[in-house]
């Protein structure tokens, strides 16, 4: 059989422990044997992140910039523990962290449905995409507690000097008190990434804050999403036949619990962070949850939402057989070889990404899956396959 070539590579970027497993094997059964398959290859695995001292990420993200397409494996994010194991020279930043910050990106979360494995929420028939704003806000919070009576202020100096002040309270005894910021610039990127994903997936964009009672804050949000909106990208949402919506955050969250999805939800830092946990959780499992980070230019890192799945990894380790289900991680090269195929006007490329998630989604509702699902799924007496079977259960479809 021919393989479908490629023109441009993309950027591969390996990770840790039980997904660096599921990622060979991915490539090993499904996708060596039908694609000529040509990736740049960076390896975020920790102990080689140590080796470069992280340099390895920095030229991965430059690599996504290049190509502006890379699919990564999930990684490990060190904490004390992590130094000890792997004897590192230091606690290395979170990868998506360097990442994100390098591209400016929004990510996007999108379950993956299939039939069996039912949302909490009766009513929700399609995806619902979270996008997060993931700068600022109270996450880059500075806080004080107030021992006692007196006066808080905002103040603001401006470079020449002069100084415009706001009293926050006066107090009367002990309270708190938190300082938050954010800036147009990043509130800008996210606005533009979010409704480039819009029409790069024909979805309806909501968006939601609080505007009427944070009257500057929350309303600058508001405002710059309708300016860039008006300004950039009106006409072809109406081309697309997809609308963008503004509403307050209550009312947002009231309706899509009532809604059948099939949309994207643009939410501030906290609001994502809060809610893409909610929907993650009713859509039915992590590992059913996808997650592309989309610059303000157009690059796209496609992942699966989930860690590197330790505790299955040191099952491996002793020898004993894993169930640990790889569709997010399948869904991750599909997600970066249709764009790959996209952008390079290569529609053979960008028809097996359909015939990939197809595939996989077959095996699951034909009742052939891996434990985590088995656990929740409608499906009668479905059979439950180890990493590897279920893998190639999905092949054999294929
Ligand atoms: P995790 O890898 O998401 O796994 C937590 C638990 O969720 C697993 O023990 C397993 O439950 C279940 N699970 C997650 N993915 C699964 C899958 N594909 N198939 C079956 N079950 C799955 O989180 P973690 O174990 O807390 O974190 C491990 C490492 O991942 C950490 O070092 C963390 O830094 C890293 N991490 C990386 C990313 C990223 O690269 N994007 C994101 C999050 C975490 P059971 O044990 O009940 O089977
Ligand atoms: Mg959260």
């Amino acid at each position: 059989m021919d393989r479908i070539k490629m023109t441009t590579p993309i950027v591969e970027m390996d990770g840790d422990e039980m997904t660096r497993i599921l990622w060979q094997m991915i490539k090993d059964n499904l996708l060596l044997p039908y694609i000529d398959l040509k990736t740049e290859y960076y390896d975020l695995g920790l102990a080689f992140r140590d080796q470069t001292d992280d340099q390895v990420t920095v030229d991965s993200a430059n690599a996504a910039k290049k190509y502006k397409v890379a699919v990564k494996c999930a990684t490990i994010t060190p904490n004390s523990d992590r130094v000890k194991e792997y004897n590192l020279k230091e606690m290395w930043k979170s990868p998506n962290a360097t990442i994100r910050a390098f591209l400016d990106g929004t990510v996007f979360r999108a379950p993956i449905v299939v039939k069996g494995i039912e949302p909490c929420v009766k009513n929700w028939k399609k995806p619902i995409t979270i996008a997060r704003h993931a700068y600022g806000d109270v996450y880059k919070g500075t806080e004080m507690k107030i021992p006692g009576a007196g006066k808080v202020e905002l103040v603001y100096t401006a470079e020449d000097g002069t100084e415009t002040r706001e009293t926050v309270h006066s107090f009367q005894g002990p309270g708190i008190i938190q300082g938050m910021h954010n800036l147009s610039s990043s509130i800008e990127s996210f606005a533009k990434s979010c409704f480039n994903y819009a029409l790069d997936t024909k979805q309806d964009l909501w968006f939601a804050t609080k505007d009427t009672i944070s009257k500057k804050y929350d309303h600058t949000f508001k405002d710059i999403f309708q300016n860039i909106f008006d300004a950039d990208f009106s006409n072809q949402f109406k081309d697309a036949g997809i609308s963008y919506f503004y509403t307050l955050i209550d009312d947002a969250v009231a309706r899509v619990m009532k809604a059948d999805g099939g949309f994207i939800w643009a939410c501030k830092n906290y609001d994502g962070d809060v809610m893409s946990d909610m929907v993650s959780s009713a859509f039915g499992s992590l590992a059913m949850m996808t997650s592309v980070l989309v610059s303000p230019d157009g690059d796209y890192e496609y992942e699966a939402a989930h860690g590197t799945v330790q505790r299955h990894y040191y099952q491996h380790l002793k020898g004993q057989e894993t169930s640990t289900n790889s569709i997010a991680t399948i869904f991750a090269w599909s997600g970066a070889i249709r764009k790959r195929g996209e952008l390079d006007g290569n529609q053979e490329l960008a028809d097996f990404a359909d015939r990939l998630e197809q595939a996989a989604r077959d095996t699951i509702e034909a009742g052939e899956m891996t434990k985590d699902l088995a656990l929740i799924t409608t499906i009668p007496n479905p059979t439950v396959l180890n990493s590897e079977n279920f893998i190639k259960a999905i092949a054999k479809r294929l």
